[in-house]
């Protein structure tokens, strides 16, 4: 379980997040409404910026990195889980958060996601979903729809799109929340929720991204998202949590949609970890490798 810190003196403000660069995000973008919802989660959770670790991923939410305070980690491009749970592992006392789109997530670095859910690291995983490649100027990704004309596809892809949702319940997942870049609000919510979580809390964003996504815009998500958990929808059941993600013909269900506590993180599961009071990074031992490295030379 993270453990977030309940004696902040004073308590972290929005402006503690605030970073002088400036946004590059074009206007209209999504990518601001989850940078607000991040801050504001953070400073409402208590959690100052030296007391969290924020990971990105490379895409247009990348930009993210030199922007919002904290701890940070930009890294190769789909990269983000594995060195974000290497984090989590080594200190659990430093809430984790990776942020990657749905290009690096469901393509270049799906085996990661893949490890990611199956594996249950203690973190929180958040997807920019504008389903397209914005920074390299707006190439299909494996969420665009099928046969949706793009910039390097101007007749449409001929794949399927990935049915990105029942995918991720096929793995069953122990957290899954469906946010909207347009209500901050609910977002905010969600990722609160989701920092707390017990293992990978795996939140998707729909993301308006004005500039390449013609199709999913955001008149065309403000129209359709609703919140499933103000229309009763129970988080603690699997098989209709799976069926309000994948079905999104109509209407298309965010909140929390699915949220299982009971099951152990990977941490939590190491025998060698058990009864161990230390954290793995206090164990890391200075060891003068000189006189072994002239070996080598
Ligand atoms: Fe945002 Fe799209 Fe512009 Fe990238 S290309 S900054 S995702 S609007």
């Amino acid at each position: 379980m993270i453990r977030i810190p309940l004696d902040n003196a004073g308590g972290p403000k929005m402006q503690d997040y605030h970073h002088d660069n400036q946004c590059t995000w074009c206007d209209g973008c999504g990518d601001y409404g989850i940078w607000t919802a991040a801050k504001r989660a953070l400073v409402e959770l208590n959690i100052a910026p030296h007391e969290v670790l924020l990971c990105y991923d490379v895409g247009c939410h990348g930009n993210m990195s030199d922007k919002l305070l904290g701890y940070r980690f930009h890294g190769l491009h789909g990269r983000v889980i594995p060195f974000a749970a290497g984090a989590a592992l080594a200190n659990r006392n430093v809430p984790v958060m990776a942020f990657g789109g749905d290009g690096a997530s469901f393509s270049e670095g799906i085996g990661h996601l893949v490890h990611g859910l199956r594996s249950n690291y203690p973190m929180t995983f958040v997807l920019h979903n504008n389903a397209n490649y914005g920074l390299t100027l707006g190439q299909a990704s494996s969420l665009t729809w099928q046969g949706q004309p793009m910039n390097t596809s101007p007749n449409g892809i001929p794949e399927r799109t990935l049915p990105s949702m029942d995918f991720v319940f096929s793995l069953e997942p122990t957290f899954v929340a469906r946010g909207f870049s347009g209500n901050i609000d609910q977002l905010t919510e969600i990722l609160k929720v989701a920092i707390k979580h017990r293992g990978f809390a795996f939140v998707d964003v729909l993301q308006a991204c004005p500039t390449y996504n013609h199709f999913a815009t955001h008149d065309y998500l403000l129209e359709r998202c609703y919140d499933a958990n103000k229309e009763g929808h129970d988080p603690s059941n699997f098989a209709a949590a799976r069926k309000l993600a994948t079905d999104s013909s109509e209407r298309i269900a965010t909140g929390i949609l699915y949220q299982n506590e009971n099951t152990p993180d990977y941490y939590e599961q190491l025998v060698a970890r058990q009864n161990v009071k230390t954290q793995a990074v206090d164990e890391v031992e200075k060891k003068d490798v000189s006189a072994w490295m002239k070996k080598f030379v």
